[in-house]
């Protein structure tokens, strides 16, 4: 006998006894799920480019006309505020159009034979299937950007999106399915069990969400001989130097904090001010945290709406004690998990602020003596996705983009908001395998052959 499926539930994060979604779990057909992709893939592989350019064209299309809606879905499954949903819907249409050019590049080359006549070729194949395994943060724009380069290149997809996130991953695979023929596209709801599955049938696994759980699945895949990215969590750095415009650095400091509560893997969560920063950023970081909107993020001024769930407000009220708070935003009144943003001073060397991800609108202020002191602080964790420099200099920005130990360093510029058709991936605890987004994905989502041809 086989048991029943379980639930798969979501809550509204700014009203929490409103379920906004209730399915039952993809359970043991969740395997099922990967044959059927699996028996599709040579129709849509063979299909040709044109078919696929025009599928993914289409997905675009559908995402962008529905816009309105998938915003308002992600505000009340996730929390996101209106705005940055907004953002990230128009985000996902304009991947699913990068990548609709894809099948009509080269996938290859040719080369010289080093003697007597003939041909050397080489080119990109799909590997299958490609599981996608999600987290709830980006409900429509990573599964886009995992789900578009893979079937550009030609594998069909089952995607595993997080358990917060179900309702948006059901409407996206609607509108796919509207453009692409059975089985091509498939969401398979649920939490581990399903993850586990997927893990262990796709041909390929693209996984996005916390290092421990992409440390599982890296070692998972790993053994099986698939290929494996996994996109994992950050302990993101800030440096600001005396030369910096400060009001400015403040202002995007505090939203790469706070903006969404600090739910991003690239949010701001150490401030490291050099030398003369540390008085007027102290001053300004106050001022431009204090002042951020916080509350209902479906009103379109909110930066800061509420944490996913009751279990991550717990996290962000056991990491504070131990620190001194300098400034904090304020808590709306009602019943969402909202969590003031936060900054904090003289935290004690080894406190969890600054070893671990806390996924929430928190970050310490340290200080340093001079830049190499910074970039050793920066690079002093165990996570290397991003780091953002605020300086007037180029000498000061030169020497930050040659030491810091991170995937991704942006000057003057807030750590959140990498561009979508740029290389997206960290290094150390916070990335393991090629990049995503832009042309490098493409590459994981094939194998190269080479080909030898002689009359
Ligand atoms: P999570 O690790 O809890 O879950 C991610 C996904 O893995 C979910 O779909 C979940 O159901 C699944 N899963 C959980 N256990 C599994 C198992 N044993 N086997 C297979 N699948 C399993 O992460 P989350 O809370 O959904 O997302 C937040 C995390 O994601 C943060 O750490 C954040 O930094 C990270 N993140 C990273 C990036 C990046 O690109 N580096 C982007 C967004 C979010």
């Amino acid at each position: 006998m086989t048991a029943a499926p379980t639930s798969v539930v979501s809550h509204n994060p700014a009203d929490p006894s409103e379920v906004v979604s209730d399915v039952p779990a993809a359970g043991a057909s969740a395997a099922g799920a990967v044959e059927r992709a699996r028996a599709a893939q040579p129709g849509w592989s063979e299909a040709g480019a044109a078919v696929r350019s025009t599928a993914l064209s289409a997905v675009g299309a559908a995402i962008e006309a529905a816009s309105g809606e998938l915003a308002a879905l992600a505000v009340r499954e996730v929390g996101k505020p209106l705005t940055e949903a907004r953002a990230e819907v128009a985000r996902a249409a304009a991947i699913w159009r990068y990548y609709a050019q894809a099948p009509y590049e080269p996938t290859g080359a040719v080369h010289e034979p080093a003697g007597g006549p003939g041909l050397l070729l080489t080119r990109r194949r799909p590997h299958g299937v490609a599981g996608l395994i999600t987290p709830w943060n980006f409900p429509f724009a990573i599964p886009s950007w995992k789900a578009a380069p893979a079937l550009a290149v030609g594998n069909t997809v089952v995607l595993k999106p997080a358990p917060e996130a179900t309702a948006c991953a059901l409407r996206l695979a609607e509108l796919v399915r509207r453009a692409v023929p059975e089985a091509v596209f498939t969401v398979v709801p649920g939490g581990a069990p399903e993850g586990g599955t997927v893990l262990a049938t796709a041909d390929a696994v693209s996984f996005t969400g916390s290092t421990a759980v992409g440390g599982l699945v890296t070692r998972a895949a790993t053994a099986r001989g698939v290929p494996v990215q996994a996109e994992t969590g950050g302990l993101n750095a800030a440096i600001v130097l005396p030369d910096a415009d400060i009001e400015r650095a403040a202002a995007h400091i505090a939203s790469a904090i706070a903006g969404y509560a600090g739910q991003k893997c690239t949010a701001t969560s150490r401030v490291i001010a050099v030398g003369a920063a540390l008085g007027p950023l102290r001053e300004a970081l106050s001022e431009a945290l204090r002042a951020l909107p916080v509350g209902d993020p479906a009103d379109p001024a909110t930066v800061c709406g509420p944490l996913v769930s009751g279990r991550a407000r717990d996290r962000f009220d056991r990491v504070l004690p131990g620190a001194s708070v300098l400034a904090a935003g304020h808590v709306p009144e009602g019943p969402g998990w909202y969590a003031a943003p936060t900054v904090v001073e003289k935290v004690p060397a080894g406190h969890p602020l600054l070893t671990e991800e806390v996924f929430a609108p928190v970050a310490a202020l340290l200080s340093a003596d001079d830049l190499p002191h910074a970039v050793r602080i920066a690079n002093s964790v165990p996570y290397g996705l991003v780091t953002s420099v605020h300086t007037a200099g180029l000498e000061a920005a030169l020497h930050g983009l040659d030491r810091l130990d991170t995937g991704m360093i942006r000057v003057n510029a807030p750590s959140t908001g990498v561009d979508f058709h740029l290389p997206f991936g960290g290094t150390k605890a916070s990335g393991h395998g090629p990049r995503e987004q832009g042309r490098a994905a493409l590459d994981f989502y094939a194998s190269s052959r080479t080909y030898t041809l002689t009359p």
